[in-house]
């Protein structure tokens, strides 16, 4: 399952509030960006220094990866497949380039655009965040702009996040009916 979308579009607070409707295990990445304050280590990213995200490509540890507003971000295999194998529903929050990849290699994986009512939400979203600066904010928002007209249309659902708890039931029904069980 891959929720997709623009930065800022709230795609962490969807899944949290997700997971006590749907059961899945959340694919923790890796990244090379530095870890904000209220990040842990193992939890929302395992924060690693450019060398060994290289060495982690080298491996062919990743499903995916793709750079991001100047840092690498990456999809452990073994965060998706070890827990599929255990029959394990398996959640992906990628940005757009890395869920294009992971959607033409399994075009059977529920694919979802979180979509931002507008780009003024998003740029408070942004700001409302500790630790981005102004030069981030400046490239995301114009990222976004752009990732929001090709992207939407590619993905086989698009949800507006513009109510988290209607945003985040709709996301619900969307995994139930695509799950085997
Ligand atoms: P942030 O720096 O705000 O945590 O994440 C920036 C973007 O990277 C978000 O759109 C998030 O969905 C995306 N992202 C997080 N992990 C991965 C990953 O493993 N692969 C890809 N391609 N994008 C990711």
């Amino acid at each position: 399952m891959i929720i997709s979308g623009p930065s800022g579009v709230g795609k962490n607070t969807v899944v949290r509030a997700l997971s006590p409707l749907h059961n899945f295990h959340f694919a923790v990445s890796a990244t090379t960006r530095n870890r904000r304050p209220d990040e842990t280590h193992g939890v929302e990213y395992f924060f690693v220094d450019d060398q060994a995200f290289s060495r982690l490509i080298e491996q062919g540890k990743l499903l995916e990866w793709a750079e991001f507003a100047g840092h690498r971000y990456g999809t452990l295999q073994d965060e998706v497949f070890l827990h599929l194998d255990q029959g394990q529903d398996v959640l992906l929050d990628v940005e757009l380039n890395g869920a294009y990849q992971v959607m033409e290699a399994y075009p059977d994986a529920i694919s979802i655009f979180l979509m931002p009512p507008d780009l003024d939400v998003l740029e408070s979203r942004m700001r409302g965040r500790r630790g981005m600066t102004e030069a981030e904010i400046a490239t995301r928002l114009k990222l976004a702009e752009s990732q929001i007209a090709d992207g939407w249309h590619r993905f086989g659902h698009v949800v507006v996040n513009s109510d988290l708890d209607a945003a985040v039931s709709a996301i619900a029904g969307i995994l139930r009916a695509g799950s085997p069980e």
